[in-house]
């Protein structure tokens, strides 16, 4: 795996696959472009998380709802009432933080001088963070008393009282910037499934157990953004919104992590670089009974890959009509412009209730660092040269295969190599590669590095003009293999086998 985020970032760069947004404008911070390689790589992933939990189950139902997002939403969603961050200022560097990542970064005495002042027990520092926002005007002065450092110089700063910030993106619909006009980019996908409920459940006639599941963007306004795309302002989701009855919830919630937890496992992370951590009553979100987060070791820390929240009857009692009739447990807004009654009707019983929610919401951005920084390997070749290999699951692999003419200058090889890259790309396996800059070595390096698991190579003997004058290997191809670097001779008949029984599913 990699050892540091910057061998990653510097591979990404080199090789296509992500690249600082707006670069030649001097970046726009906390916002990347995926490249040739990453989008592939990118797509391969959310395809892998859709056949899982879309195709291959026979209780779930996709959607693809609107980045856009209607003010009432977030409204009774909780957003813009609580959607906030913790922050605080360096008047003398200007330099703004996120307050709870600003404290991690502190050395153990700045810490236990906090804890003293704002009398919170040593070492809880969510606790610390929550007397602090109780409590701002006190804890802009303890944390200059303290002395606070301030990353940015290494120097203890002057701090102000922290403030809350809100992260959503706000935009306005229509030709007049007015308050009527506000609307949002979504905070995360799930709103959108939630607000759909009865359209999808009206036009599928579903019963429960059953989930909606939804790929795509979202945007928040990180105080920090940082650790390349750990930690950003635009990216993507793959939220699952599973809905139980409730009393089957807590079941569900641990049928969802052990089923995330095994997922990842086969797209590739190692098993004792991933860890599920059960949030502790105070850390809860205010809605949430019980979330685990997946944490996965990146090179700049264990952190939070995806998280598995059992939500209750919150969201859908949020956002339903009729709220006083349908029992709802979790406490919510009250909601006075709902036309729809978000709820189900027991078959049995004939009793509408509002279902409890089970949201194993991961990140696709922070899914493909994951899978970039466990990849990426080191190895030290017999000749004592150093290569680089991304041993990424040759499924999720942006390039399948490499078809590499030996030589460039002989039309009826690199004509040859052409055909049997149209062939191959025609198996549906992903992309296939045409591969005829620098030579055969150099090729090998460069795929080795970005993934690809096979490279073929069309040579004389493939023309039947072997060295020997026999034309017996004629139309036979060498298959080289990423990890191993072995290479076998093979039909390119026999090859479209190979290639397939290598790369299904
Ligand atoms: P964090 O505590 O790291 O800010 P979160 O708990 O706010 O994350 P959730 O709201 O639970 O995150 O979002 C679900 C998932 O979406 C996260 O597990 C993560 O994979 C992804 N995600 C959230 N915020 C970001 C971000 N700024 N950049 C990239 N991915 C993100």
């Amino acid at each position: 795996p990699a050892s540091t985020l910057d061998e990653l970032v510097a591979l990404c760069k080199r090789r296509g696959f992500i690249f600082q947004s707006a670069e030649i404008y001097g970046g726009l911070q906390g916002v990347y472009d995926y490249g040739p390689l990453g989008v592939e790589l990118k797509n391969n992933l959310k395809q892998a998380w859709w056949r899982r939990n879309v195709y291959e189950r026979d209780d779930m139902e996709g959607l693809d709802a609107s980045v856009l997002t209607h003010r009432l939403v977030l409204h009774y969603s909780g957003h813009e009432a609580t959607f906030a961050d913790p922050m605080v200022d360096n008047r003398i560097t200007k330099k703004r933080y996120r307050l709870d990542h600003l404290l991690k970064e502190q050395p153990e005495e700045v810490l236990r001088r906090l804890f003293r002042a704002m009398e919170v027990e040593e070492g809880n520092l969510h606790a610390l963070v929550q007397a602090m926002m109780t409590f701002p005007e006190r804890a802009g002065g303890a944390m200059t008393a303290a002395m606070v450092v301030d990353p940015a110089t290494g120097e203890p700063g002057d701090w102000t009282p922290p403030r809350y910030f809100n992260m959503m993106f706000k935009t306005y619909v229509g030709p007049v910037e007015d308050e009527a006009g506000l609307a949002y980019l979504r905070p995360e996908t799930a709103q959108g499934i939630f607000i759909n409920f009865k359209n999808v459940l009206d036009t599928t006639s579903r019963k429960l157990p059953f989930g909606i599941a939804q790929i795509g963007k979202a945007f928040r306004n990180e105080i920090t953004p940082r650790n390349f795309i750990f930690r950003v302002r635009e990216f993507e989701q793959m939220e699952i919104e599973y809905f139980v009855r409730p009393g089957e919830d807590e079941r569900w919630h641990r049928y969802w992590v052990e089923e995330r937890l095994k997922w990842w496992q086969e797209m590739g992370l190692s098993r004792e670089n991933l860890v599920a951590y059960q949030q502790s009553p105070e850390e809860l979100a205010h809605y949430a009974k019980a979330t685990v987060d997946l944490l996965y070791r990146f090179p700049h820390g264990l952190e939070e890959l995806e998280g598995i929240a059992n939500r209750t009857d919150f969201d859908l009692g949020s956002h339903t009509k009729d709220q006083e009739e349908l029992g709802i447990t979790a406490r919510v807004l009250r909601n006075e412009h709902a036309t729809q009654r978000l709820a189900y009707r027991d078959p049995e019983t004939g009793r509408w209730f509002v279902p409890y929610v089970i949201e194993p919401s991961a990140g696709v951005d922070r899914g493909v660092l994951a899978l970039l920084a466990e990849a990426f390997t080191r190895e030290e070749l017999p000749s004592g040269e150093e290569r680089i290999v991304l041993k990424l699951k040759p499924q999720l692999a942006p390039i399948k295969v490499a078809v590499i003419p030996l030589v460039k200058n002989r039309p009826e090889i690199t004509e040859y190599a052409k055909r049997l890259k149209a062939r191959l790309q025609a198996l549906g396996l992903g992309r296939v590669l045409y591969e005829d800059t620098g030579n055969i070595g150099k090729a090998y390096r460069r795929h080795d590095e970005v993934g690809t698991p096979f490279a073929v190579t069309v040579d004389y003997d493939t023309l039947g003009q072997g060295k020997d004058g026999t034309s017996k290997l004629k139309d036979t191809v060498t298959v080289r293999d990423r990890d191993t670097m072995e290479q076998i001779r093979l039909h390119v008949d026999e090859l479209e086998g190979f290639l397939k029984e290598k790369l299904r599913w």
